[in-house]
């Protein structure tokens, strides 16, 4: 998925922040990644700018307050990053391998189901499944 630079200024205005260059980028390179990402794998993606870490890490932290991303995972001690909306809530996968986190499709937990005091923690719990991914699992 990705945005483009209008969708980015709206989001922000939504949000009341304001659309900074380094905002926008990492709102951009949140959009457009498939997993949730680190700060260090922002930083990669964004290439050489001319921002440093802290600036792009006080962004994602704004972004973070504001409800526009959310820490999907903290896996290995690192909060990894995405956008708050999109296909809403969805399970991830955390490879003991590589480390990778990879988004895994809403319906998996959807079945999930279940009445009664716990009914509502159940269905906004932050699943985490734990294993080998494929990659790691056909270098095996
Ligand atoms: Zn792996
Ligand atoms: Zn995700």
């Amino acid at each position: 998925m990705s945005i483009t630079d209008d969708e980015a200024r709206t989001l922000l205005r939504e949000s009341a922040l304001r659309a900074t260059a380094p905002r926008l980028a990492v709102l951009r390179v949140l959009a457009e990644a498939p997993n949730p990402l680190s700060h260090t794998e922002v930083l990669e993606c964004l290439g050489k700018t001319d921002w440093d870490p802290a600036t792009i890490y006080r962004n994602l932290i704004k972004l973070r307050d504001a409800g526009v991303a959310l820490v999907a995972s903290h896996a290995h001690g690192m909060d990894r990053y995405e956008l708050a909306h999109g296909d809403g809530h969805h399970p991830h996968f955390v490879c003991e391998g590589c480390g990778r986190v990879a988004c895994l499709p809403a319906g998996l937990t959807a079945s999930m189901s279940m009445e009664g005091p716990w009914a509502t923690s159940i269905q906004n719990a932050m699943v985490q499944l734990r294993g080998e991914c494929p990659d790691c699992l056909a270098k095996a």
